[in-house]
Parts: structure tokens; sequence; C-alpha cells
């Protein structure tokens, strides 16, 4: 993929994200469709980090579980993974390019200077982020 397409209240919501639980990071997942190269956001759902780090995160297991069921019933997938950086840049920790390597998908990240996507493909490449209406 190339580009993901984020609305400006998805924009809005996870820099509130981003503050609301600071020093912990927020975590949670997108909704929406792939289209040709891009993903379209639609959805832009927060789950409970299981377990509240400054360095890390964990998508509680019952709340994911019950988002792949929204994304179903809604027509759609789970397209993307976020979660935010309280004290650092938006560019992927150590930590974190293991855990895209395990898990491809869309990795979204809020830092404290602004909003990046990234994605595993057999090495960590730039997702370009574009704000739509
Ligand atoms: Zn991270």
């Amino acid at each position: 993929m190339t580009d993901v397409q984020l609305r400006k209240d998805h924009i809005k919501l996870l820099n509130n994200e981003l503050t609301l639980h600071t020093p912990d990071e927020a975590c949670g997942v997108l909704i929406g469709r792939k289209e040709q190269s891009s993903i379209i956001v639609k959805i832009v759902l927060p789950i409970k980090n299981s377990r509240p780090s400054d360095r890390s995160f964990e998508l509680d297991s019952k709340e994911h579980y019950e988002a792949w069921n929204r994304a179903d019933e809604e027509g759609m997938e789970i397209v993307g993974v976020y979660h935010t950086h309280p004290r650092s840049k938006a560019s992927p920790s150590a930590w974190d390019r293991e855990s895209m390597e395990n898990y491809q998908i869309l990795w979204v990240i809020v830092g404290v200077d602004g909003i990046n996507g990234f994605e595993w493909d057999s090495c960590v490449k730039s997702v370009e982020v574009i704000e739509v209406d």
C-alpha cells in the first residue's frame, strides 16, 4: 500500500488519545477498506491498552475481538492498528519493529511530532497519511 486516508475527525480523535492517556501509550484499530494502493479509514476505534506502559502497548483481547465483529457487521475490515508515543516521535521503536513483523498490517503511530503510517514489507516502510474531509 502507499497511502492511508484519515478524516479530520479521525486525526482529532487520535491526537486526543495521545493526550488523554499520557504518560502511557494508547492503542486501537482502524476499520475501513482497501482500495488499490490506498487504505480508506472509516472508523477509528480506541481499544483498552491491557498492559499500560510508556514504551509499549497490548490490545485488550476481548475488545480486539469485538472490533473484528464490528468491522464484519459493517461490511468492512480491520485495516490497521494505531498507538501513541506520548513522549517521542511518530516513528517505530525497536519494540514496534519487532511487533510489526509479527502483525503485518498498517501501523499508525501518533507521536509528539504528528501522525505517521508504516507497514512491514521485509523491512519497515512508510505509508503516507493523507488528511481528507
Ligand atoms: Zn511505539
